[in-house]
């Protein structure tokens, strides 16, 4: 009995989904591709479904659906259907819809589109190997094909347990248009009968992927161009169940700087370790979101805008290229937007050196020269911490300087309440220098440093008594 709960929905209604494995911490591609779908359906009020594709017990695990689940939400992405919302093509996770599975597999076994495989996996590696060594592609050989019955009863009076392979019509060719990569011709002959349940009961992914994108009324996949290649024979499980398939756009993969997919050794780790550098979701998101497509607005977009700039006309073949330099960038973008109560936040650790009256100074005065966390702590351990030892150079520009010049400025800095501009008049009038001659011995004697945040915030939130005695080492 079939029962195939097809979603209540109008003709117009967007449906898109991400349907990642837990098998690992979720990387820059699979967040790019959750993103896509999510705006896809986000702009067009549609639906957007989150199904955890967990048929592989042995690599899934709970932790990583979790994580997973975690990682989605802090990219800022939600979903009105899935694991832990529910819906009403529940369950949303594949490990608990075997039943379901098993309904269509035995309509596939009936009316001959699918049929039992004996082969061991010693007997198909074999087949696989010969196969590459005649300088062909390996399919499978069709040995199952049509066994007849007794033959059946016999391998399993041997004690075979069969997995179910897709039996794939010789001759013919599916066709269809990727969203894209354009019109699509792949012929029935280079592709081997599939297996659609494997011999431990689970169902395998051609099979699962596509039923359930037609169950849960999906009418709209994007995913990475690793799968151009599997669609279709997600097609031909469709159209031998009677079910509808989607529209498929395979989005082109995100490669390094070297032009080699994306790993770690191109500085690009899962989603939650870049989180966990202080990035935040803003800039990911918009970088992420000019990977493989070129929308028509610039800038940094907040969600909603970002949804209505999506454009899938816009989704480019190109592999796209991941530039830890643009992150940055938008990164920097983003903690100057923050308020400094969201600044705070983010910058917790690092803001602990900082006493609370001078943290809104603090903020102010570092946030154009901040772009992670651990700069809010080095600027902190210069303006609260000990007094800077300077280099060589340093040391030489202070003493040219003179004592004097330190003399006046630690006056001035006492008397003022450290205001940068009566501490210059001080010292232009005891010394005659003015411009860089001025400005850069104060800021290395207070700072250690030759270059940083504006110096008049910066020492509005140094206690006077830090200044001063910064400046009056070197007024001896
Ligand atoms: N579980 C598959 C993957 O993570 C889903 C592919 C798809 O989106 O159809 O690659
Ligand atoms: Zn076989």
């Amino acid at each position: 009995m079939l029962h195939a709960k097809m979603a209540p929905m109008t003709e117009a209604t967007l449906v898109s989904r991400f349907a990642p494995s837990p098998t690992g911490a979720l990387h820059l591609g699979n967040a790019r591709t959750a993103l896509f779908n999510f705006l896809l359906a986000r702009r067009s009020g549609g639906r957007f479904i989150l199904r955890i594709e967990d048929t592989d017990a042995e690599r899934s695990s709970d932790a990583y659906l979790e994580a997973l689940v975690e990682d989605l939400r802090w990219l800022g992405l939600d979903w009105q259907e899935g694991p832990d919302t529910g819906g009403h093509s529940a369950p949303y996770r594949q490990s608990e819809r075997t039943g379901l599975y098993a309904d269509f597999q035995e309509r596939l076994l009936v009316t001959g589109a699918a049929y039992p495989c004996y082969c061991t996996p010693a007997e198909l590696e074999l087949s696989r190997r010969t196969q590459l060594a005649a300088g062909r592609p390996p399919r499978y050989a069709g040995t199952c094909r049509e066994l007849t019955a007794a033959q059946r009863r016999d391998r399993e009076a041997h004690g075979l347990v069969p997995t179910l392979r897709f039996r794939v019509q010789p001759g013919a060719e599916v066709v269809f248009d990727d969203i894209v990569h354009g019109p699509q011709r792949f012929a029935t002959d280079d592709i081997g009968d599939f297996i659609v349940r494997r011999a431990d009961g689970s169902a395998a992914f051609f099979f699962c992927n596509a039923v359930d994108d037609a169950l849960m009324g999906v009418s709209h996949v994007l995913r990475g161009e690793d799968h151009l290649a599997n669609t279709p024979r997600q097609l031909l499980v469709l159209k031998a169940l009677g079910l509808t398939a989607p529209t498929y756009g395979h989005v082109s993969m995100i490669v390094g700087d070297d032009g080699a997919p994306l790993s770690k050794r191109h500085g690009a780790p899962s989603l939650a370790g870049l989180r966990e550098r202080g990035y935040l979701a803003l800039a990911v998101r918009n970088h992420l979101f000019r990977l493989g497509h070129a929308p028509a607005v610039q800038g940094t977009l907040a969600i909603d805008a970002m949804a209505e700039a999506f454009d899938i006309g816009r989704l480019g073949r190109s592999p796209a290229r991941f530039d830890l330099v643009q992150l940055d960038s938008w990164q920097k973008e983003a903690v100057h937007g923050l308020t400094d109560d969201a600044f705070a936040r983010w910058a917790r650790a690092a803001l602990a050196a900082v006493p609370p009256a001078e943290q809104a100074a603090f903020i102010a005065a570092v946030r154009p020269n901040v772009v992670f966390p651990d700069d809010v702590a080095a600027w902190a351990r210069v303006v609260f911490g000990d007094a800077p030892s300077l280099s060589e150079a340093g040391v030489a520009v202070v003493r040219d300087a003179g004592g004097a010049f330190f003399g006046a400025a630690a006056a001035a800095a006492a008397a003022s309440g450290n205001d940068l501009a009566a501490i210059t008049a001080a010292v232009r009038e005891a010394t005659g220098r003015k411009g860089p001659a001025l400005y850069k011995p104060l800021r290395l004697a207070l700072t250690g440093l030759d270059h940083g945040p504006e110096l008049a915030p910066l020492l509005r939130a140094m206690p006077r008594a830090k200044a001063r005695e910064r400046l009056i080492r070197y007024a001896g």
